[in-house]
């Protein structure tokens, strides 16, 4: 028996009497069939209605052979008389995503001939595909057009034409549809076969934005996200900004302006901070000149500036460098000779300071897992000038 679909007879029915006509216990809950219902079942893109039926929470709703059945968590009786009650912030939600992708879609397709060849209804934002290329340019109009569409309130019309209405209706469709086919219309802006539930008029959807446009199988993906989505998405983004406004203390319009001065400034300073750093190092070289086997603690260094310390005192020290720098619970070190091997006594040095790390001829680089003094120890013991 086919269930009468009250969600078509009226788009804003929250609150429902019906007649239960069967209950089946599934693998997920009780599966529950009425004779109408304002529960709309996943379709067309669009999710499904979930809220309260009798005593039970209705968790999902599906459509098959025009029967809508309810998963519900607790069983119901059939013949009963239950009251349903849909969760209306998410069916309002959904609708104004759903009508305000109808906005852009029709738009798009007014505007380049592109076809609607994908859509998602993710939890955050919607994905909508075109099979052309929109060019960026472009997307703020598209999108100033689609919001005057939200601001005129345009009636949302959804009805089904009769066999000898249909041939002369001009609407976007996925594919070649059997009679019945639904139309929801939106004048001068779209004209569309679809299944889902839509506002009663524009106004409803608030706001419509489009946060990105990407290149997509041949054509473009757009991220689109309305009402009060939309405005909650907006609103962190705001946050974001105000923060990021304080930090760089620039106006709220010029926070991407002082973020390139900063990224500027950072790489000037990262440059003299090198050169100033290769002066040192060229100095602390030269104090172990001809001095030997040396063990050098220095603090702060990222592993390229610990090889390339070790490398400068090896130049001058004519022996091992051995440069060590205390990292977060360990020693990361390096051995460098620049006229002999370092195998044995980088294995020596990992076997007895439980070391991991490797290298090759005369250079060792690697981790101790032990403390400054355990390590000065082991390199006094091979002789090693300790600074
Ligand atoms: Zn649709």
């Amino acid at each position: 028996m086919h269930t009468q679909k009250l969600f078509y007879e009226d788009c804003s029915l929250r609150q429902f009497t019906a007649c239960v006509t069967g209950c089946q216990k599934t693998d997920k809950g009780y599966a529950v069939t009425l004779d109408r219902t304002a529960f709309y079942p996943e379709g067309g893109g669009q999710a499904c209605d979930t809220g309260i039926l009798g005593s039970a929470r209705v968790l999902d709703v599906r459509e098959s052979d025009g029967q809508i059945i309810h998963l519900c968590d607790s069983p119901l009786s059939p013949g009963e008389t239950a009251e349903g009650r849909i969760d209306y912030d998410r069916r309002f939600d959904l609708m104004q995503q759903h009508s305000g992708e109808h906005i852009v879609s029709g738009i798009v397709h007014k505007r380049f001939g592109f076809h609607n060849v994908g859509f998602h209804m993710g939890a955050d934002v919607m994905e909508v595909d075109f099979d052309g290329f929109i060019p960026p340019e472009a997307i703020a109009q598209i999108e100033l057009e689609a919001n005057k569409a939200v601001w005129a309130n345009l009636p949302v019309r959804c009805w089904y034409p009769s066999p000898e209405e249909l041939p002369h209706v001009t609407y976007r469709t996925k594919r070649i549809l059997p009679w019945p086919v639904r139309i929801v219309d939106i004048p001068d802006i779209d004209t569309c076969a679809c299944c889902g539930i839509h506002v009663a008029a524009t106004g409803q959807i608030g706001i419509i934005k489009i946060l990105s446009c990407v290149k997509f199988r041949g054509g473009v993906r757009l991220e689109i996200s309305c009402g009060a989505r939309a405005t909650t998405y907006l609103n962190r983004i705001f946050e974001e900004n105000r923060q990021v406004s304080q930090a760089f203390s620039a106006k709220p319009l010029e926070t991407g302006a002082a973020a390139h001065r900063m990224n500027e400034l950072l790489a000037a300073e990262k440059f003299r901070c090198a050169g100033l750093q290769k002066q040192l190092f060229e100095k602390l070289a030269a104090d172990y000149t001809g001095k030997g086997d040396v063990l050098v603690f220095y603090p702060g260094l990222t592993s390229a500036e610990i090889r390339e310390l070790a490398e400068k005192i090896a130049s001058s020290c004519n022996g091992t460098a051995a440069v060590l720098c205390e990292g977060k619970g360990r020693l990361d070190v390096c051995l460098v000779n620049l006229h002999g091997d370092v195998k044995e006594l980088g294995s020596a040095m990992s076997q007895a300071l439980g070391g991991r790390g490797g290298g090759k001829h005369g250079f060792f680089q690697g981790s101790l897992t032990t403390d400054r003094k355990a390590a000065e120890d082991f390199f006094a013991r091979f002789g090693f000038d300790i600074s």
